[in-house]
């Protein structure tokens, strides 16, 4: 997956996510990826998800917007992207990750797989990585 969130001058939030699909996919799959909801996930009144990993888990959890609700609940970024990919894996047994973005700039990345790279710009400083912990 390729995916990206990001917030315009005037408060809209996009979204845009990308992907091969999974190895040996059956002949027609659609997968997660542009689902909205499970995939991807945009509103200018939250902020934005863009999530990875096992397409059928994430469609199953509507993973994106499970993040989107716990934000309007009032959890923060980092926590609802936390809670929501840790709650479909013990859930479902599959991995995923996402990155997420409020409307108010702040960022959550989580991912209950080995590695997922990331990689975000805030205030003109640049952070990333790829190993949990970083
Ligand atoms: N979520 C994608 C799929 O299942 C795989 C990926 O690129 O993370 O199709």
């Amino acid at each position: 997956t390729v995916g990206a969130v990001a917030i315009d001058s005037k408060g809209h939030v996009a979204v845009a996510t990308s992907t091969g699909g999974m190895s040996g996919k059956a002949v027609g799959r659609i997968g997660d990826t542009p689902q909205i909801g499970s995939g991807t996930y945009a509103d200018d009144n939250v902020g934005g998800v863009s999530t990875t990993g096992h397409g059928e888990s994430i469609l199953k959890y509507c993973l994106a917007h499970s993040i989107i609700k716990l934000m309007e609940g009032g959890m923060d970024a980092n926590k609802a992207t936390t809670d929501a990919v840790n709650g479909m894996t013990a859930r479902l047994l599959n991995t995923a990750g996402a990155i997420t973005l409020s409307k108010d700039g702040d960022v959550g990345i989580h991912f209950s797989s080995k590695r997922m790279s990331w990689a975000y710009v805030k205030d003109d400083q640049i952070y990333y990585g790829i190993e949990q912990g970083e």
